[in-house]
């Protein structure tokens, strides 16, 4: 999983980060809600971690601009105010869940992965996912992939690595994101599993291929 942590709190920010990279699970941290904001502007998270109490525009603003721009990524409230008018007004925000400080690391984990489900499920489930133009098209429920009109051949691995790619075009993936995404934290990350598959996809694209740029100290984009 792909994490957005936004904490001003030092000491809360290092021990959540510790623990979900404990959990093989990449963390990006924004101190304030103007990072956090600059941050999900052009890059992909599974689940934002919005601390409540920031300097400058709270958790609830960050989380109304979100939404008010279509961003749908789901958001986990962190609030050390256990008041039930502060819960209803975050969720009212548009947050997703909320959890009162301090709390339970165990209890974290499972609410950020339930909330991952609830987004994955509802993808699965979810229209084809396309490409902008269409020339490249991917249809989730007969996990089929056509290029122009043809038919591709791919492996359960390349299948899971171009449904990801379609799904969040035009945003920079990282290797961490692309690894956990598709094989899973049990894969070492310093393997160059995901640079070989990206090189196979690109040869199965053909002429689109060249539409996967490697962002350089970043990752990859679909475009
Ligand atoms: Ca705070």
């Amino acid at each position: 999983m792909n994490i957005l942590l936004v904490e001003d709190e030092t000491r809360v920010a290092d021990f959540i980060r510790r623990g979900l990279k404990g959990e093989g699970w990449f963390v990006e941290h924004a101190a304030d809600g103007e990072t956090a904001l600059e941050f999900l502007k052009d890059r992909d998270f599974d689940v934002v971690i919005l601390d409540l109490m920031l300097p400058g525009i709270s958790g609830q603003d960050v989380c109304q601009r979100m939404r008010a721009r279509k961003d749908l990524t789901p958001v986990l409230m962190l609030s050390a105010l256990d008041a039930t008018d502060d819960r209803i007004a975050g969720l009212r925000m548009g947050a997703d869940d909320y959890l009162p400080k301090p709390f339970d690391f165990e209890e974290l984990l499972a609410r950020l992965e339930a909330l991952n489900r609830r987004v994955f499920d509802f993808g699965a489930q979810g229209a084809p996912a396309y490409s902008n133009d269409e020339t490249v098209l991917f249809d989730r429920a007969a996990l089929q992939l056509t290029v122009d009109g043809q038919v591709i051949d791919l492996s359960a691995k390349e299948r899971e690595l171009v449904s990801l790619f379609l799904s969040n075009r035009k945003k920079v993936l990282s290797r961490e994101r692309i690894l956990n995404a598709v094989w899973g934290t049990q894969e070492d990350p310093l393997t160059n599993v995901v640079d070989v598959y990206i090189g196979r996809l690109r040869k199965k694209l053909g002429q689109h291929g060249s539409r996967i740029t490697t962002v350089r100290g970043a990752g990859y984009r679909f475009d």
